[in-house]
């Protein structure tokens, strides 16, 4: 039977998935004891690919911009941050169960389903008295909200007063600091903060691998501006963020900029687009780009009593700032990067011998990502290569991630590299003994060239860039 194009998606996701495992990127949390839903680990492959996209991220969205600043502030904040910012009252989802099996669900994601069963009437808008249990057919209660928030105590004692919350995004840390940063580094509107860190929500429901987790990392930015320019900033952090999406190797056509309306946007929001990438599981939100007025400020002001005007030191003008917010998730980060460089190639590359026409994958990651960036195969385990081979790795690791790998035949050994997006393999053969040279194979084109060892690292340098 022919294959749908939505099975071959669940397929190519699954297949994507267990290379994860398989390769080190990415286990299940707490495995060994049946894994604890919607939880992962990043493996020593998936936390260098993690690393190189926060460091990516940090260097374009701070390090690189003199009009930005960095900022890593607590997890756990005074709860009248998550107050006066309206986490408390309003950050909720709203919830439904099932009768009959007790399975819970997000009323707006039911809403939404394409797949419901059983199926309603799609021709009018749904309504969730038409929707029964996607599982079992049962009838659904009434929707009713649920906050997200991760609470726990503070201190010995477990009362009420020494109630606390997990951070549910990083924007609260950027926002009370706001006078400090602008207080000892001088920083004139516009000027933005950026930080990276984990945040906490309690989803209702979880899925899609590291989509939807219940801790996860954010990198996000608040970018305070004069009121009067806001449409401006709003276009350049767009701009920036299609950079961005360019950066990690998204595809333009792989992912949609989608105008949220009136309703739909939070009450204090102008403005709000949505970045959403075409995941082999559906098109779904990747990053937020809000601008969210003097919301915040304002909030704080109110709820801490302290003064959050601001003055231009030139013009003398005073006002509260207003808030542009590029707010980005690390892990859809990842997974997007990893669906876009995740290759089949049917019948493979290497046509030598028949025993390896089966398919190959290669995971082309942009450079800059790739969790290794030269694997240093010797060609046979013999004593005489082994100790050329590892002064290559000695002298190459300063500069780069380097892998050493001797087992298994050259050809395993370049598919293993090619599944885990490694750009160049350096083999060492009898010849370099005589000629102290090496190949030098391309993961995407598999060109093999002569390279001197003594030119190595500067040839890999410039490929590399
Ligand atoms: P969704 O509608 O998918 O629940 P959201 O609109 O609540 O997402 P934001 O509050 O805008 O998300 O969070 C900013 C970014 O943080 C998101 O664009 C996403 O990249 C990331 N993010 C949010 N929730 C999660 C989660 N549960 N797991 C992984 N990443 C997340």
């Amino acid at each position: 039977m022919a294959k749908t194009k939505k099975n071959e998606s669940i397929e190519k996701m699954e297949k994507l998935v267990s290379l994860l495992k398989r390769r080190g990127f990415i286990f299940q949390s707490s495995e060994i004891y049946g894994g604890l839903s919607a939880a992962y680990d990043y493996g020593p492959l998936g936390v260098e690919l993690k690393n190189n996209i926060k460091k990516a991220w940090w260097k374009m969205f701070v390090a690189d911009r003199p009009d930005m600043v960095g900022m890593d502030a607590a997890i756990i904040m005074h709860p009248k941050v998550w107050e006066a910012s309206g986490h408390i009252s309003n950050f909720s989802d709203p919830l439904v169960d099932c009768k009959k099996c007790k399975r819970r669900y997000r009323a707006d994601h039911l809403l939404s389903a394409d797949s419901l069963s059983p199926e309603y009437d799609k021709a009018k808008a749904p309504e969730l008295k038409d929707v029964k249990c996607p599982e079992c057919g049962g009838d659904l209660t009434d929707s009713r909200n649920f906050n997200l928030m991760f609470k726990t105590h503070m201190g010995p004692v477990e009362d009420e007063g020494s109630e606390v919350y997990l951070r549910p995004e990083t924007a609260g840390g950027m926002f009370v600091n706001f006078k400090n940063v602008v207080d000892t580094m001088r920083m004139r509107v516009p000027f933005g903060m950026g930080q990276i860190g984990k945040a906490f929500r309690n989803e209702i429901t979880t899925e899609n691998f590291i989509f939807r987790m219940r801790e996860f990392e954010q990198l996000e930015v608040e970018y305070f501006i004069n009121p009067k320019d806001w449409k401006k900033h709003f276009e350049e952090w767009l701009n920036i963020m299609d950079n961005w999406c360019a950066l990690i190797g998204l595809k333009k056509e792989n992912y949609e900029k989608v105008e949220i309306k009136g309703d739909d946007r939070a009450f204090y929001s102008k403005r709000t687009v949505d970045f959403e990438y075409k995941y082999p599981f559906g098109q779904k939100e990747l990053y937020g780009l809000a601008y969210r007025t003097d919301y915040d400020l304002t909030q704080h002001a109110k709820f801490s009593g302290q003064d959050m005007d601001y003055t231009d030191p030139v013009t003398r003008e005073k006002y509260i700032p207003h808030v542009i917010e590029p707010s980005l998730g690390v892990d859809r980060s990842v997974l997007a990067c990893l669906v876009e460089a995740y290759t089949e190639i049917e019948g493979g590359r290497s046509t030598t011998t028949d025993a390896i026409k089966d398919m190959e994958v290669v995971l082309k990651l942009p450079y800059a990502l790739a969790p290794v960036k030269v694997a240093i195969l010797p060609l046979s385990k013999k004593e005489t290569l082994t100790p050329l081979a590892r002064k290559i790795q000695k002298d190459l690791t300063s500069s780069f991630a380097c892998m050493y790998d001797e087992t298994s035949s050259i050809g395993k050994r370049y598919r293993r590299q090619d599944e885990i997006g490694t750009p160049f393999c350096i083999t060492v053969d009898f010849d370099s003994l005589e000629d102290n040279a090496v190949t030098v194979r391309d993961r995407d084109t598999m060109e093999q060239e002569r390279i001197e060892i003594s030119k190595l690292e500067g040839y890999i340098t410039e490929k590399l860039k």
